[in-house]
This record gives C-alpha cells, sequence and structure tokens, in this order.
C-alpha cells in the first residue's frame, strides 16, 4: 500500500487534535525532509506549533524499529514477518481456543487513522470479542458519556472557525489549550479576546493558557483557580447564580430541554457560601463569572481533561451541559459544549467503533437492529454484550484476559497506577505490539512488529472539531516496516480465510467499507474530501457536513437536551495526614503523552528534558524545599524523584506533574480508581507527600 510522492504533500501534523494541516518535502537522505508553507490549510492557514514544526524529527530517527522481534527466554531477537505473524495467529487461536474469545483484548489508538483503528475493532469483533477500546478512556471517554446521553452526540458541538469568529465569552474549564491545543489557543481564542470577546478560565493552575490571554490593553480574562476535584460545586454556584437572577432562558428550557426541575430541586438547598470555600474562590467572582455567562450574546464552553479525568468526570461534564442548556447557549454558531480532544485522532478513533460498547456511528452493540446491519455488511456476527474498556482489560490481565493485542498505545506509562499496571502485563500468556519505536509497554510484549510512521502512509483522521482530513505519505516506507493497515489485514486474513473480510488494498478500500457502516461518513469519499475535509455528520455525498449541531432539535431519542442536578462528589482519595498534599497532572507543549515521540525530537527534548513539580512556595518553605531541589514525590502506589519549581501558579497545598517521563511518570502516583459509568481513572488527583531527594 506504500506510495511515494516527490512533490511537496500537503498531509495533517500528527500530534495534537486540532489537525493542522501540514506541508512537507520529502527529501533525498533519511533527515532530509522540510516544512513548506501551506498558507490556506483548512485549520490553520499555515500556522504550526513546536511541536507540529518538529514531527519530522522522528521519521527517521535512528531508535525505529526495523525488524519484527519474538522473546525467547526472556531476551528478544530478530524474525522474519512470516515467523512473526505466523506466531501471533497460532497464538490468538490458542487463546480462543482454550480460553474463548474474551480472553484477548484489544488496543486501538488515537495516534493511528481512521481505517487502520476499524480494521482494528473488525479484527477484535471477527474474533469473537468486543474487548477492544482506544485512548479516549483514558482522557475524554466520560465527556462522551454525558453529551451522547444528554445531546446526543460524543463530540463538539460547533468548530473552531465558528466559535472564533462568533463567541463572544468563552468558558474554558479543565483546558490548557496553550499547551496541549496551541493554535487553536492562539488563532482562535486569543484571537477573539483581542477582538473583544472574553475568557472565564476555571484551573487549579495558572498556566500557559493563563498567561496567553494576558494580553495588553485588554482586562477581558477572569481565572477562577478552584481547588482540584471542586468543579462540580463551583459549576453548581454559577448555575444558583442564574436561577437567583433569572437569566435562564426559559423559551429554550421549555422547548428543547427535560429535567429543569430536577436540576431546580439540586440546588434549591445548596449553600453556595460554603460551596465557594470549598473550591477556595472567592463566591464575588464565580458570581460575576456567571453574570459575563449567562448574560453573553453568544458563550461557548470548552471542556477537557481537568474535568473528565476524575471519578465523577461524567457529572462534572453533565454539569456543563446543565450551564449551556439553561441559558440556551446550544445550537447556534458561537455556542455549545466543546470537548478539547487530545491526539490528532482521538475523535476518529471513537467514530470508527474502536471501543467496547459501539460500532462505528456509535451504534450500540446491544443495539439488535444496529447490530444486523452492520454485521450484514460484514458477513459475521458481532457479540451483542459490550466488551471490557482498556483499563479493565489491564486489570483483567492473568485472570480472565491471557492476550493483547496492542498497536500504537503504551500502557504503561499511559494508565493510572503504572507499576501495577507492569506486573499485570508480565501475567500475560501472550501480547503483541505493533509500534515504531520500543515502548516501555513493548518490552513486556512477546512479539514486536515495526510499523511505519505518520509520514510513510495515507489515510483519514478526524480532529478536535470533527473534521475528517486526509493524510498522504510524505516518504517512502522504511525498509522491512508495514503499516498498521496491511499488519491487521494480512493477520485478518490469516486467521479468518481469504473471504474473511479483511482483504483489503488501501486505505481507500477500508474507508469505502467504513462508510457504509457508520451513517455519520456515509456522504464521504476520498475525493469529496479533498484538501478541506468534511465536518461530521455528512450523510450523504454532497452534505457538506455541519460547523455546528443541533440547529433544530437534539440527537438524544426524543431529540431534547438533558438537564440534570448534580452533588459535590469528592475525589475518591482526599489529603491526610499520611498523604498531606493533592497531586494534580498535565500536559506541556514539548512534550506528547508518553513520550514515545516527543522524547526522541531533539527540538522538543530539549526544552523540558526531564520531569518537575510545580510547588507553592509556603509548601517549599514547610518542607525545605528550594527551588530546583530534586524532591520524591509519594503515592500510595509509588514515588518518583524530580526537580521542584517553586511557583505561585499552584496553590498552596496542591501539587502538580506531568506523565510525559519514563523514568518519573506521573502515572507511577495516579490512582485507578475509575468514574462508574464512563470508566474513566482519576488522574487529576491524589494524595501524596513529597520530600527533599
Ligand atoms: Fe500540530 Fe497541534 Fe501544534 Fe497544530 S497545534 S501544529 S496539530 S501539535
Amino acid at each position: 500500500m506504500s506510495e511515494q510522492e516527490q512533490e511537496p504533500v500537503k498531509t495533517i501534523c500528527p500530534y495534537c487534535g486540532v489537525g493542522c494541516g501540514i506541508q512537507v518535502k520529502p527529501g533525498d537522505e533519511p533527515g532530509d525532509m522540510r516544512f513548506m508553507p501551506w498558507g490556506d490549510a483548512p485549520v490553520n492557514e499555515g500556522r504550526i506549533c513546536i511541536k507540529g514544526g518538529a514531527a519530522t524529527e522522528v521519521v527517521d530517527h535512528e531508535d525505529r524499529l526495523t525488524e519484527p522481534l519474538i522473546k525467547e527466554n526472556g531476551e528478544f531477537r530478530e524474525a522474519s514477518w512470516e515467523e512473526a505473524l505466523s506466531r501471533i495467529v497460532d497464538e490468538l487461536e490458542r487463546i480462543r481456543e482454550e480460553h474463548g474469545p474474551d480472553a484477548m483484548g484489544f488496543y486501538g489508538s488515537s495516534k493511528v487513522m481512521n481505517e487502520e483503528n476499524y480494521l482494528l475493532q473488525k479484527l477484535a469483533r471477527r474474533y469473537g470479542t468486543n474487548n477492544v477500546d482506544n485512548c479516549t478512556r483514558m482522557c475524554h471517554a466520560s465527556t462522551v458519556w454525558a453529551l451522547r446521553r444528554s445531546l446526543g452526540a460524543g463530540a463538539m458541538t460547533n468548530s473552531m472557525e465558528d466559535l472564533g469568529a462568533k463567541a463572544d465569552v468563552f468558558w474554558i474549564q479543565g483546558a490548557n489549550p496553550a499547551e496541549q491545543h496551541p493554535i487553536a489557543n492562539s488563532q482562535y481564542f486569543r484571537q477573539a479576546v483581542i477582538d473583544g470577546a472574553t475568557v472565564i478560565q476555571v484551573d487549579p493552575h495558572a498556566n500557559k493558557t493563563t498567561k496567553s490571554f494576558d494580553i495588553e490593553g485588554t482586562d477581558r480574562h477572569m481565572h477562577l483557580q478552584l481547588e482540584p476535584g471542586t468543579d462540580i460545586p463551583l459549576l453548581n454556584v454559577v448555575l444558583k447564580t442564574i436561577l437567583e437572577n433569572d437569566w435562564v432562558d426559559e423559551e429554550f428550557v421549555r422547548q428543547r430541554t427535560k429535567g429543569f426541575g430536577d436540576l431546580e430541586e439540586t440546588l434549591d438547598d445548596f449553600d453556595k457560601e460554603a460551596a465557594a470555600e470549598t473550591c477556595r474562590v472567592p463566591l464575588e467572582d464565580i458570581e460575576e463569572a456567571a453574570e459575563k455567562y449567562a448574560t453573553a450574546e453568544n458563550a461557548a464552553i470548552f471542556t477537557g481533561m481537568g474535568m473528565s479525568q476524575h471519578s465523577c468526570g461524567v457529572d462534572n461534564v453533565q454539569n456543563e451541559i446543565n450551564l449551556a442548556l439553561v441559558t440556551g447557549n446550544l445550537g447556534r454558531p458561537g455556542t455549545g459544549v466543546n470537548p478539547l480532544r487530545g491526539q490528532n485522532n482521538v475523535q476518529g478513533t471513537c467514530d470508527v467503533g474502536a471501543m467496547p460498547n459501539v460500532l462505528p456511528g456509535y451504534q450500540n452493540v446491544d443495539d439488535d437492529a444496529a447490530r444486523s446491519a452492520v454485521e450484514e455488511v460484514w458477513g459475521f456476527d458481532v457479540p451483542p454484550e459490550p466488551g471490557l474498556t482498556n483499563v479493565e482489560i489491564s486489570m483483567e490481565a492473568g485472570e480472565s484476559v491471557h492476550g493483547l493485542y496492542v498497536m500504537g498505545e503504551n500502557p504503561v506509562m499511559s494508565e493510572p497506577d503504572a507499576n501495577e499496571v507492569a506486573e499485570r502485563l508480565e501475567r500475560l500468556e501472550f501480547m503483541v505490539v505493533q509500534d515504531i519505536f520500543m515502548t516501555e509497554t513493548a518490552t513486556f510484549a512477546d512479539v514486536i512488529l515495526p510499523a511505519t510512521t505518520w509520514a510513510e502512509r495515507g489515510g483519514t483522521v478526524t480532529n478536535t472539531d470533527r473534521r475528517v482530513q486526509r493524510m498522504r505519505p510524505v516518504e517512502k516506507v522504511h525498509e522491512n516496516t508495514r503499516h498498521d493497515l496491511d499488519i491487521l489485514a494480512e493477520v485478518g486474513t490469516r486467521l479468518f480465510g481469504e473471504d474473511g473480510g479483511f482483504d483489503f488494498s488501501d486505505p481507500e478500500d477500508v474507508f469505502e467499507e467504513l462508510r457504509q457502516v457508520c451513517p455519520s461518513y456515509h456522504g464521504m469519499t476520498y475525493d469529496l474530501l479533498g484538501e478541506e475535509g468534511i465536518h461530521w455528520p455528512c450523510y450523504e455525498p454532497g452534505d457538506e457536513g455541519d460547523p455546528f449541531l443541533y440547529e433544530d432539535e437534539f440527537t438524544t431519542s426524543d431529540g431534547l437536551g438533558y438537564v440534570e442536578g448534580v452533588r459535590h462528589q469528592p475525589p475518591a482519595e482526599v489529603p491526610d495526614e499520611e498523604y498531606p498534599l493533592i497531586l494534580t497532572t498535565a500536559r506541556l507543549i514539548e512534550h506528547y503523552n508518553t513520550g514515545t515521540m516527543s522524547r526522541r525530537s531533539p527540538t522538543l527534548n530539549r526544552q523540558t528534558p526531564e520531569n518537575f513539580v510545580d510547588i507553592h512556595p509556603n509548601d517549599a518553605e514547610r518542607y525545605g524545599i528550594e527551588d530546583e531541589d530534586d524532591v520524591i514525590i509519594k503515592s500510595r502506589r509509588g514515588e518518583i524523584t524530580v526537580v521542584a519549581n517553586v511557583t505561585e501558579d499552584i496553590k498552596e497545598g496542591v501539587i502538580w506533574t506531568t506523565p510525559h517521563f519514563a523514568a518519573a511518570s506521573a502515572n507511577r502516583l495516579t490512582n485507578d480508581v475509575l468514574d462508574e459509568r464512563a470508566k474513566i481513572p482519576e488522574y487529576k488527583a491524589a494524595a501524596a507527600e513529597i520530600e527533599v531527594s
């Protein structure tokens, strides 16, 4: 399926969910690729951030995996593709025979394309299990759950261009777009503030986003610096203030929502003063923010992992939905509830069904009619019961799960309580990893397959605002590596035969089948996607796609938006005598999730080569910590040594660190307690202790 282009190639940045267009010219020698301006790129108009600008550095990196590897007596040895693929197929067949199909788990990845994730989930289901998931579980599973239940679709309601041009107020809660979505922040949000919009940011950390709105000559930015895990009480103060002041959009509530009475009842005896104290934010600041949001002509909510990664993540997001619904800020340009998704294909990975409870297009696997329609195209039966999520699969390793198929994921770094995850993977009978580098997870594998990078393959990715875009190969496939798509097609054909449903010639061939089973992609073809891409839903060829959703009605079963009052639920672990601090975690602009690529990128790694912790000066003094001291952070699950950054950017009693660095990943400390419904872990709040190393 390889394809070489000698002219500059227009493709999509492989990093974040903004989905910036980039133009790259292949070089004659490895490492010679260079960026060219793509001034009319649809999302970013030619601008890129430091991470996008360094994306070529990993493509020809000397650490690339170049041969299939098989583990023998605890050591990896090189193997032929034939031997590696035969081993995989033999082991998958053995596990199914000995333990049944649910003894396997399959991990898709938001780093790879729609076609590849589509094929992986089809492989899992053809094998006989719905135990297939992707890293969305770790970032926005709760957001998707709440949005699907209360509005209809688990995605951004609006699009970035629409919001940048039309929103008067941006409510950004638990998101740090200046680090995680830099071009969206600079091109749309910051520019809108320069042009007159107001930003209300709700976050425990004074971060790069906070500073980016410090714009000379403007005073249109509020930062509500709450304590981690108090988002529900803060939003309840906002909601109660709106009710008290008659800022409710009564017509919208009457005609387009249900459940308002439940919210009124929840807030009836709600004590705003006590709640503001819980949040450690002045009550009058929250009330002022409520007025700005509720009285704006168009107000848009942006939500990030500071909201979703909690054991009450679904309720956190539900309260943002409540805010938008009661003020009528949905179904118009410049409004909505908009999750800022992490990776460049995190939206698409879910859209194409790499999840245990839904088939492509978010059709529930336990919906008989939807499942039958997909089965008819696929030609085999799909199990009707939802499968395990990825964290559950990992928790079941060595118990009910005996084998794992990992495509481009790194759970030893990305899952909470990472020391325990590593121990669990040791208990598996068999694990295969497809990746471009030897990851921390791959070291536990039995077979490793060398895959291609973003620059060597084509396909489609879906960015944070539902825009499906084409990626195109820039340079030739590295010798002896293979596309994830080709590997999956080969494994599927070997397992299920020539007529087993895995005989695809290229990504477009896969996309043609995907659009048959995914209604919101049905109107798209590679030709129609062109260079602009299309926002889903796009039901028929010729549909232009929707830059904003729900103009006339929501896509819930009754067409209404669901309001539901929610009450404060503290994090599962709160500070105590032994662990008196709240540890919270977040990512940096220079690094990307588990750092597999960004730690190997000289430009990015030079900026921040090691992990650090932000600690308030009063806490630092109490612990005898000086700026730049090596310190040990401990939780009930492990400890890491990092450098202290003494700063007032973080509240007293709270410490803040990152998950990117293998030697000192925050996930050795984080708590693997899950949101009951969405099964997302609570990365954002754990009890911790700190001491000088
Ligand atoms: Fe890439 Fe995101 Fe930066 Fe755009 S903002 S260049 S998509 S990392």
